[in-house]
C-alpha cells in the first residue's frame, strides 16, 4: 500500500506531479481547501462582513466553489451567501443544470436567485444562435458578454458586496495565453484573481479557485460525491479555446506545474503593466450606464446588432 505523504496513515490515492505529493482522499480534499483559503488571503479576497453571491453553473467547478465556500463562511458569521444562477435559454442543457444547481444550494443551505436571458435581454441564447448564425461569431461571444453582465445583475439583486465565480488555474492559464495572443494588454491588466475594487455599477468580482488545476477540481467534486453536470454544452468553447488548452494540458503533463509557472508569470507582467501608463479606466455606457471601458458597452453593441438583425 502506498501511504499519504501528508498523513502518513491512509492510503494514498492520487499523485500530484507538480508537488510530488502523493495524497489519500482526506488529506487531497483539505489541500483543496487550503489551496482555496490561501487564494482568498493571498488577494485580500473578502472581509468578514462580506454578502456574497457565488455565480453556479451546475457544472463540477461552480459546485465546489458553493461547497467549499459554504464551508468557510461558516466561520465568518456577519458573512452571508447567496448563490445567482443564470438561465440563458440553452434548450437540453441548461433545464438539467438548474436543476442540479438548486438541489446543490439546498442541501448546503444557500439560498439562490435566477435571472435569465429571456428576461434581461427579451433572447434566449437558442435564438441569438440562430439570428447570427451567419455572423463569425459564435454563440459563446455572445454569451460570455451577456453572462457576465447577467450576473453582476443578479448579484447587485442579492445586495452582494463580492460576486465569486468558480474560474479554475486552467481556465485562467488559458485566457493568459489568449490575451497574448490576441494583444491585448488592456485585457491582460484586467483579467485577474480579483477584480479592481469600487468601479460603480460593478459588483467586484473574485475567483477563489484560481490556484486550484481543473482536474484537481473535478476529483475534489467526485471524492465529495457532489452531483453536477455532465453534459457539455450543445455550443462548448471556442476553437481556439479548446486549441490552448490541449497545448496547456500537454506542457502541463511534461512539464509538472507549468500552469503555476504561467499563472506567477502573468502576476509579474501584470504588476510592470500596472506601473506603465496604460489605463483601464472605465466610464458609463451611453445606452445603459453600466460601466465600460469604451463610450458602449459590449452587452448594448450586441442588443443593437441583434435588433437590427430582427427589423
Ligand atoms: Fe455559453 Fe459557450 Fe459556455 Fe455554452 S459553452 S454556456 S454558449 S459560454
Ligand atoms: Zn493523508
Amino acid at each position: 500500500m502506498i501511504i499519504c505523504t501528508l498523513c502518513r496513515r491512509r492510503e494514498a490515492f492520487f499523485f500530484r506531479a507538480y508537488s510530488g505529493e502523493r495524497l489519500c482522499r482526506r488529506c487531497f480534499c483539505l489541500s483543496i481547501e487550503r489551496k482555496v483559503k490561501t487564494a482568498i488571503s493571498k488577494y485580500g479576497m473578502f472581509e468578514p462582513d462580506d454578502r456574497i453571491a457565488v455565480a453556479v453553473s451546475g457544472g463540477k467547478d461552480s459546485l465546489s466553489l458553493l461547497h467549499i465556500l459554504s464551508k468557510i463562511e461558516k466561520s465568518f458569521p456577519k458573512a452571508t451567501l447567496t448563490a445567482v444562477i443564470v438561465d440563458e435559454g440553452i434548450k437540453g442543457y441548461r433545464d438539467e443544470a438548474m436543476k442540479i444547481a438548486k438541489k446543490n444550494c439546498e442541501k448546503s443551505d444557500v439560498g439562490h436567485i435566477i435571472v435569465s436571458f429571456k428576461e434581461l435581454y427579451g433572447y434566449a441564447l437558442d435564438e441569438i444562435a440562430e439570428m447570427t448564425e451567419d455572423t463569425k461569431l459564435t454563440p459563446c461571444s455572445y454569451c460570455g458578454v451577456l453572462r457576465r453582465r447577467a450576473i453582476n445583475t443578479a448579484a447587485k439583486l442579492a445586495g452582494a458586496s463580492k460576486v465569486a465565480t468558480a474560474h479554475n488555474l486552467d481556465d485562467e492559464t488559458q485566457t493568459a495565453l489568449l490575451n497574448i495572443i490576441h494583444g491585448d494588454p488592456i485585457r491582460i491588466l484586467r483579467v485577474k484573481p480579483m477584480l479592481d475594487p469600487i468601479q460603480p455599477g460593478l459588483v467586484q468580482r473574485v475567483k477563489p479557485l484560481c490556484e486550484v488545476p481543473e482536474r484537481e477540481v473535478a476529483l475534489y467534486a467526485y471524492v465529495k460525491k457532489i452531483a453536477f453536470q455532465i453534459l457539455p454544452c450543445p455550443y462548448s468553447g471556442s476553437a481556439l479555446r479548446n486549441d490552448v488548452r490541449g497545448i496547456l494540458n500537454r506542457l502541463e503533463e511534461k512539464h509538472p506545474g507549468m500552469k503555476y509557472t504561467i499563472h506567477r508569470s502573468m502576476e509579474k507582467i501584470r504588476s510592470l503593466l500596472e506601473q506603465s501608463k496604460l489605463k483601464t479606466a472605465l466610464s458609463d455606457c451611453e445606452k445603459c450606464g453600466e460601466p465600460t471601458v469604451g463610450k458602449i458597452c459590449q452587452t448594448c453593441q450586441i442588443l443593437e446588432a441583434l435588433k437590427r438583425g430582427r427589423t
